[in-house]
């Protein structure tokens, strides 16, 4: 990538999504301050602005830019609310609701990605998030409820700890389905009733944990 030019395809990438139906203002406003750039190894950086989810380490991936915005559109974060993500990552999501929220909680399983996200973010001035090590299908009970839920690895079926942890009136996002192929899921909780919504077909690296896959 042209270390000139990272705003400029950081714009056009957005325009995209925005033409391709991402329709949340406060979402693209939000692509629109992270340099996806710096969360991705260097050696892909110039790829960082391409439609694709790119490789982290550990066999993990940073999701596509259009999942990561279609699932921050779907979750509607709040500028009050506390948000639960399973899957840190890179930081990448972490970063765009941090800046859409309160508060986030967000678990990672390997430490050494939680590590990195974590300066990724503080190097940024990104403060608000609070990064935890361990097997988030249990989800955090000592912060619940949350207002959001989003999960970035596939699940065999929603893990019941989230369901239990999400607010009244709150928004659970969660890939469903086998190891190599699932569907987006929406749910809503309504007077302790949840409504869902089946998106979009999508791939996602697996949930390994007690409420998801067992270790391969
Ligand atoms: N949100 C990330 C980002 O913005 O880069 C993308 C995450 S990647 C698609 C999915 C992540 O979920 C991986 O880092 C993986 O290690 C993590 N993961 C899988 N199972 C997990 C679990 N039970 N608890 C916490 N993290 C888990």
């Amino acid at each position: 990538m042209d270390p000139k030019r990272p705003e400029a395809l950081r714009e056009k990438l957005v325009n995209r999504l925005a033409a391709r139906g991402i329709a949340s203002p406060r979402v693209l406003w939000a692509m629109r301050q992270v340099p996806r750039e710096l969360f991705v190894p260097a050696a892909c950086a110039y790829e960082a602005y391409e439609d694709k989810p790119l490789a982290i380490g550990f066999g993990q991936t940073i999701s596509q830019p259009s999942m990561v915005a279609l699932m921050t559109e779907l979750a509607e974060p709040q500028p009050a609310d506390r948000v639960l993500e399973i899957g840190t990552g890179s930081g990448y999501q972490a970063a765009l609701l941090a800046l859409l929220s309160k508060e986030v909680v967000t678990i990672e399983r390997f430490p050494a990605l939680a590590i990195r996200a974590a300066k990724r973010l503080s190097d940024l001035g990104i403060w608000n998030v609070l990064y935890l090590v361990g097997d988030g299908t249990l989800g955090w009970p000592h912060a619940a409820p949350y207002q959001r839920i989003i999960v970035t690895a596939a699940a065999p079926k929603i893990p019941k700890p989230l369901l239990e942890q999400l607010a009244d009136g709150g928004i659970l996002v969660i890939p469903v389905g086998c190891r190599t192929e699932q569907v987006l899921i929406r749910a809503e909780k309504k007077n302790d009733g949840l409504r869902y919504e089946h998106v979009i077909h999508c791939r996602f690296v697996p949930l390994v944990g007690q409420f998801g896959w067992p270790e391969e």
